[in-house]
């Protein structure tokens, strides 16, 4: 790992690309237009990024489709896109200290996180989807003797994918790895609050030899490029991550245009549950404020409502609060930072005003506080405990995507799995308990996508990562990721 002052001096170094990458090019916005692409640690200009719109989307769109019929990509050997997906893995792992530098500038993730799990994560994603592409076998359904009936896999043809700013090149990987080795032609709208990672990768991807127009990146607008996008008639899929408001506008954009597959994985209000026999309760504390305090809250899957059972609460607390001193905000390319700024100032506004209403609400406040914003010093927040909080409190029943914790008890076991669910969302959950009978009874009920026990957030590309109710109804990562980049089709065939 490189000291903060070999980040720094990498810095001066990298060219950041800022224009829309259209059929293997970087092109400007035809309207012209740019946005402001700001480092939330210092608050200085990183970029000013083309400004996508509609008539970018037209002509990427028309690139991705002529690219998908020509079969340059879409019908080559499998075994052969695997080795141009497997070569641009080898450019990323070439390139991996730029890729972690651009994501720490431009959305204030910490350095050593993006060292030792977004971009090794994204590398192993792309490597494992691309390795699962000349695996997948059709099928031959039992019919009777007189027919044979092939049952096999298609790609969909252009696919549209919108990722949040919270894990940018990660959140882009999960997708874009199984779209593409599926053999669709990917149209990619990155964050506007993190579009940078997104428009290198597409360019090593041209070097690493993926065909003109089929992979196509747009920065811009969720409400220009973004809506552009989803009611666009020449895509048939669309695949989303961000927040639940967005997922529920996509779908009514996909039942506007041309009923579109949209796959969703939305917003989350995940729980930790302690239960008093857990092995270690040091343990569990450090669990929980990781849980909560790991990039700084701007996680989906961040536990922001703690339960523990009444009887240890006091001894628990204490571990958490000591927990939480390892989560000191500070300068992200330093490796010794755990936790950076929020990614601009609106996102830090909106950690304020929970933090306003939890204290109007009558929550008691155990560690941190409204945000001592200073202009030009960067969008700090601070680590932020609530006891005494309930379900009626609207910080406790919303997203807010920032490092605040509602710390609530229970007594029973029933209790506890009833107020995890009492929630709109289903993304995560995670489980402290010794007790491999109740480890098991809790994780079945828990009205979740994914539940750890013992542990929190863990994970690799051979799990699925996603919610249900409003948390959403796709999965990335896995399998299952695959599966949902290509079609069903089959053909019955009389041999009579
Ligand atoms: P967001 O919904 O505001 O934006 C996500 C993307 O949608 C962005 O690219 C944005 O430009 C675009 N967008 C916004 N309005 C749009 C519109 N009208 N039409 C089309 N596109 C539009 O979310 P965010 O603030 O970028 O990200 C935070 C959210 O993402 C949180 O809710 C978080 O829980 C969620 N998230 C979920 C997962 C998961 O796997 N379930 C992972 C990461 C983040």
């Amino acid at each position: 790992m490189k000291t903060y002052q070999e980040w720094q001096a990498l810095r001066s170094d990298i060219r950041l690309h800022s224009d829309a990458y259209i059929n293997g090019a970087f092109t400007a916005a035809q309207s012209g237009e740019t946005f402001d692409c700001i480092n939330p640690t210092d608050e200085s200009l990183l970029a000013k990024v083309a400004s996508c719109d509609e008539a970018d989307v037209n002509l990427a769109t028309e690139a991705a489709k002529a690219a998908f019929k020509s079969g340059v990509w879409s019908e080559m050997a499998p075994g052969k896109r695997k080795r141009i997906l497997q070569k641009w893995a080898d450019l990323l792992e070439a390139h991996q200290d730029e890729l972690a530098l651009i994501d720490t500038l431009d959305m204030g993730k910490s350095i050593s996180e993006m060292v030792n799990i977004d971009v090794p994560d994204s590398i192993d994603c792309l490597r494992w989807s691309a390795e699962c592409i000349d695996k997948l076998y059709g099928e031959i359904a039992p019919t009777n003797p007189d027919n044979l009936a092939l049952i096999s896999r298609e790609p969909l043809g252009v696919v549209a994918i919108i990722t949040p700013w919270n894990y940018p090149l990660m959140m882009v990987m999960w997708k874009i790895a199984p779209a593409l080795a599926a053999g669709n032609s990917v149209i990619l709208k990155p964050s506007e609050k993190s579009p940078l990672s997104a428009l290198r990768i597409a360019e090593l991807a041209t070097q690493a030899g993926v065909p003109d127009g089929v992979f196509n990146v747009l920065p811009g607008f969720g409400h220009t490029a973004g809506k552009a996008l989803a009611l666009h008639h020449n895509i048939g899929t669309l695949a989303f991550t961000g927040s639940s408001r967005v997922a529920g506008m996509l779908m009514e954009y996909a039942g506007q245009s041309n009923m579109k597959r949209v796959w969703l994985e939305a917003g989350g209000k995940s729980p930790c549950l302690v239960f008093a026999d857990c092995k270690d309760v040091q343990a569990a504390a450090q669990g929980a404020a990781t849980a909560i305090f790991t990039n700084q809250g701007e996680v989906c899957i961040a536990c922001s409502r703690l339960y523990v059972q009444n009887s240890i609460k006091d001894e628990f607390m204490a571990a958490l609060l000591e927990a939480a001193k390892a989560y000191v905000p500070g300068d992200p390319l330093d490796p010794a930072t755990k936790m950076g700024p929020m990614v601009d100032k609106a996102q830090l506004d909106t950690v304020t005003r929970f933090i306003e209403s939890a204290i109007a609400d009558g929550a008691t406040l155990a560690l941190g506080g409204v945000p001592d914003y200073q202009a030009g010093k960067g969008y700090y927040a601070k680590p932020t405990i609530f006891t005494d909080a309930n379900h009626e409190m609207e910080f406790v029943r919303e997203e807010i995507f920032g490092p605040v914790l509602a710390v609530m008890g229970f007594d029973t076991e029933e209790e506890a799995i009833a107020l995890a669910n009492d929630s709109k969302y289903g993304l995560g959950a995670s489980v402290w308990t010794n007790d491999l009978g109740r480890a098991h009874r809790v994780s079945r009920r828990l009205e979740s996508g994914m539940v750890w026990v013992n542990t929190w957030g863990d994970g690799d590309t051979t799990v699925p990562f996603g919610g249900v109710k409003a948390s959403g109804n796709g999965r990335d990562k896995s399998w299952h990721a695959l599966e949902k980049y290509t079609e069903i089709k089959n053909t019955w065939i009389s041999l009579k």
